[in-house]
Parts: C-alpha cells; structure tokens; sequence
C-alpha cells in the first residue's frame, strides 16, 4: 500500500495593516473613514521575519497580494514591488487578493458592496491592475471577507485564475463592524476542494476554477464562542476577552486560521483530522490562512511574537507527522495536484 499524502498550502491574505475599527487597531490601523482611505503598511517591516519562518523549513508560502478598486487600487503592488519579487525568486507564489469595496456617500465610509455587477467588474478590473503592475498573470485568489457571489466565481474563471481559497466551510455572516463588511456565505460548501457549479458556488460543478475551502473540523456545532463574538459590536469588550479567550484554550474559528488573538488549541485537531482523512482516503488536502498583518502587535507597534509562535508551532507539527508523505505546495500546484487526482 502506497503511504498517504497531505497536500499543505498556505493561502495568506496580504494586505494593509488591519483598518482602525477592528478591535485593537485604533492607532496602527488604516483609517478606512475617508475617501481617499489613509493607508498603513507598518507590518511590513517584518514581513522578511515572517517569510523566513516558512522559507528555513522549506515550506512554501501563497501571498495573495490585495489588490481593489478603491480605496488601496494597485498601491501595493508598486510599493512592495521589490519584496513581492524577492518572494517569487525564493520560489513562493504570488497571487491576488481582492476586497470588494465601494464608498458610501451617505454613511461617509467604505463598505463592501454585494451588487454583483460591481463585484465582477472590481474582480475583473483588479486583475487587470495586477497583471499590468506585475508583468504575470495571476493563477490564485482569495477574496476579502471570504466574499463570494457566483458573478465573482464566474470572473475569475473567466480571467484564468486557476484556483480560489475563500471557501470557510459551514460558516457565513450577514456582516460585523455595524455590518460594514464580512458579509458571506459558506453553509453549503463541501470541505474538500471542488470545481464550483456555474448556478451555485457552494455546489460541486464543471468550472474550470478550483475551489479549495480553508481546512475545518466538521462539526457542525457552532461553539457558544462563535455565536457570541459577532454580536459583540462594543469594541472594547471584545478587547478584554481576548486575553481571556487565549488563556482558558478558547477560540470562535473551526478552521486553519492562524490568528495570534485567540487560543490555537484548534490548530492540532484540524492537522491530526486532515492526517485521518488521507489515511482513510490516499490524499487529503490540508490548507491553512492567516493575515501577515497580525505579525505586527497594534497596541505596541512592534512585532507579535505570539503569531511568531503560532506559525512554528503548525509548521513544526505538520514536519514531525509520521507515517504519512507531506507534500508543501503553492496553491496552483495544489490545482494541478487535483486535476491530475480526479481525470
Ligand atoms: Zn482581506
């Protein structure tokens, strides 16, 4: 019997600092309350220490780097530009990362839009950006918020992309932060890689795009965490729970999300699950998401060690797993892994 396989990915989100209405951000955050958005990027001075993380365990890494159609447009893409290629010579992937934004006259801010044709036209529009600044195509997404609509789902098939890591199984919101943003869906969509339906993104179809959902344990239970956390609207209570959370082994997330603010007690669960999974079944696919911007701590302005931490901690499990062939690939290997798997 052949051993079984774990395809790791790492799909990270890589953007501006956090904007100042997420708890904890109020002074390093980017201030999204004004058209043009004040931008910070003061994590970014330690986005080497980040990526040397990864890169001395020859693990590669997928920045999907943000790109919009206001208020960041192709901003980062020029300004890192020399970082971002750096990391596509040390052999990580370089893909898109797109928030549906649209400012609101009336509320005086930025907040994500759910009209589908601007959806589609910002995807489509931002790739365009992307390729233009960078010299590349994009081959991989994820969207802002894990946003998705079948209009955006069918734009990034449309320009090529070959696989979309948005997808948080059995999870969804009507919005967070006075419903400004975070608005998704996910309640349906399977836990293993997918090509989407053309009608419905969450069902499995004939698209050519490949979803692959962020790893998650398949309870179906929502803690008591997760219900409570999106209610709390009062920035300073979440605040004070956070410590909290961390030191009794707590966190709302059933998913691969490696977030220095609440207990990573979940992260071992979801390695040791994915593990049965292969054994059970050849191959299973393990992919973890995490925001670089995390690796600056907003109440210091210097670096979070604590993700620091979290970020060995899973790379070291996953490198110490027996019995089993781990393969680290970049999200596009992953399509290609799949493909090869399914024809
Ligand atoms: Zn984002």
């Amino acid at each position: 019997m052949p051993k079984p396989e774990l395809c790791v990915a790492f799909a990270c989100d890589t953007e501006d600092n956090h904007p100042n209405y997420v708890p904890g951000w109020t002074e390093y955050g980017s201030d999204y309350e004004k058209n043009p958005a004040v931008i910070n990027w003061s994590w970014t001075k330690y986005w080497s220490d980040l990526s040397k993380s990864f890169n001395t365990r020859n693990v590669p890494v997928t920045w999907l780097m943000r790109v919009d159609d206001g208020p960041i447009y192709d901003q980062m893409l020029k300004h890192l530009k020399e970082k971002i290629l750096e990391l596509k010579s040390i052999g990580d992937e370089i893909g898109i990362h797109i928030h549906t934004w649209s400012w609101d006259i009336k509320l005086s801010k930025w907040v994500q839009t759910i009209n589908p044709k601007d959806e589609a036209k910002i995807v489509t529009d931002s790739i365009t950006m992307f390729k233009k600044n960078q010299g590349f195509a994009p081959l991989s997404a994820s969207m802002g918020w894990h946003t998705m609509s079948n209009e955006i789902m069918s734009a990034l098939d449309a320009n090529g992309l070959m696989v979309d890591a948005s997808a948080l199984p059995k999870n969804c919101s009507s919005g967070k932060f006075g419903k400004r943003d975070n608005i998704y869906d996910w309640s349906r969509a399977p836990t293993t890689p997918y090509n989407p339906s053309p009608t419905d993104y969450q069902l499995p179809g004939d698209m050519e795009i490949l979803e692959v959902p962020i790893s998650s344990l398949s309870s179906n239970r929502p803690s008591m965490l997760s219900k409570i956390v999106p209610k709390l609207s009062d920035k300073k209570s979440l605040a004070r729970l956070l410590p909290l959370a961390r030191q009794l082994n707590l966190t709302p997330h059933n998913n691969l999300y490696i977030t220095p603010w609440w207990s990573s007690s979940v992260y071992n669960k979801i390695i040791k699950a994915y593990c049965k999974k292969a054994h059970n079944e050849g191959t299973a696919y393990l992919i973890g998401t995490f925001h670089p911007s995390d690796i600056l701590d907003p109440k210091t302005g210097n670096k979070n060690f604590i993700f620091e931490e979290y970020i060995k901690q899973v790379l070291n499990t996953i490198l110490s797993l027996e019995n089993i062939n781990v393969r680290f690939m970049k999200l596009s290997e992953i399509a290609e892994r799949f493909k090869g798997k399914s024809t």
